[in-house]
């Protein structure tokens, strides 16, 4: 049966999960490496205790690089960019080689990716400097903090040229309240901070993002949210049916997250969704963007510094309390994520100069071939 193009019932084409699965899949991957921490309102999810978060919805427009060279541009909520880390300097850097940087000889100069591929090239596995891929969100982390002067490693307040002090936001554990560190000063009980997700923790949040799209974001409903049918987007046929396809869970994951083509009118493109809510006549899947969400790290199983991400227990979806609404505007991340210029990676890692080509083709992902073409009922047609 075809659903018609009734707007009311429609997804938006392209959900968090939609979105980050096509970048996934449209850049090529780097292998993993460290990364420290370096930034000021940085957060990280403890490993002791729950921090109650609200992720906020940004909006990028981002450069992904192609194989033969030419470049797409994809508007994402987050902002994903590539962090070198010098692990025996402890100096980390944000990559200058660009979207590009990932094809022999087709980067802008960068000195982590230089000395990353030195050490590959000559055979040495575990060199200093990591490349690491990191998705960056800004949240709100609903917590006391309080605004205290910056110190230097002597302990001396940080002033600008006028003679004023640097302020920073600092969270103050429940156990700190009486240090006198923090008497008289102004306080919060949130902060607004930028939050970067390795490869392994942004697909763990993509997984909760789908257990939180059980929810309905027009009535606040939990897992009241019903798959009727996945359309194509041209003609409103019904190519996949819950109640009666023979796809299972998987398939129909993957074939709802990138290009196919409808067998019955040819058009290609994303599907969409035609869904409904058990409690109102409007339904829409929450994201991870409309509910307060409780995140904690627990070391890995695999021992070292690897840590799982874990969301324990998540609000029903609602809007961001009143309180925090003029507050909670997504950072500018694209800035505070910039390239480091070069002679700045110079600067804190010494050397180069060297300009060693940048040599990764093992490592050029096998990706492209044609959409897949799905059938009425769901049939994949090869
Ligand atoms: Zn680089
Ligand atoms: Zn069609
Ligand atoms: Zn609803």
């Amino acid at each position: 049966m075809a659903f018609g193009k009734d707007d009311k019932n429609l997804q938006a084409v392209g959900g968090f999960r939609q979105q980050a699965r096509q970048y996934q899949a449209a850049r090529p991957r780097f292998g993993t490496g460290g990364g420290k921490p370096y930034f000021i309102d940085r957060f990280q999810p403890s490993l002791e205790d729950t921090d109650k978060i609200r992720i906020l919805k940004g909006l990028y427009e981002v450069e992904i690089g192609q194989q033969d060279g030419s470049i797409v541009k994809q508007t994402l909520y987050y902002f994903p960019y590539i962090e070198h880390f010098h692990g025996t300097l402890k100096k980390g850097a944000i990559c200058s080689a660009g979207p590009l940087g990932m094809f022999k000889g087709k980067g802008q100069p960068c000195l982590g990716h230089e000395i990353y591929w030195a050490d590959k090239n000559a055979g040495r596995k575990n060199g200093p400097m990591s490349m690491t891929e990191k998705n960056a969100f800004t949240i709100i982390h609903y917590a006391p903090y309080a605004k205290v002067e910056q110190v230097d490693d002597q302990g001396q307040v940080k002033k600008n040229d006028k003679g004023e002090p640097y302020w920073n936001w600092v969270r103050v554990m429940p156990h700190q309240r009486h240090d006198p560190r923090f008497q008289g000063k102004e306080m919060r009980d949130f902060h607004i901070l930028h939050w970067s997700l390795g490869f392994g923790h942004f697909k763990t949040l993509m997984e909760y993002d789908k257990e939180i799209s059980r929810s309905c974001k027009s009535c606040g409903g939990r897992d009241t949210i019903v798959c009727e049918a996945w359309t194509c987007r041209y003609c409103g046929e019904a190519l996949i049916e819950p109640a009666t396809t023979t796809l299972t869970p998987k398939e129909i994951d993957e074939f709802t997250s990138k290009n196919v083509r409808c067998a019955s009118c040819g058009n290609e493109g994303m599907l969409q969704e035609i869904i409904s809510c058990t409690q109102c006549a409007n339904p829409v899947r929450a994201e991870i963007f409309d509910v307060d969400i409780n995140v904690k790290r627990v070391k890995s199983s695999e021992g070292g510094n690897m840590t799982n991400l874990i969301i324990p227990s998540w609000s029903n979806p609602c809007p961001i309390d009143q309180r925090y609404a003029e507050f909670a505007k997504p950072l500018p991340l694209d800035k505070i994520f910039q390239p480091t210029p070069y002679e700045k990676q110079q600067e804190m890692w010494g050397g180069g100069g060297s300009r060693m080509p940048v040599t990764n083709s093992q490592l050029s992902r096998p990706y492209g071939g044609g959409a897949p073409t799905l059938g009425p009922g769901g049939k994949p047609q090869y």
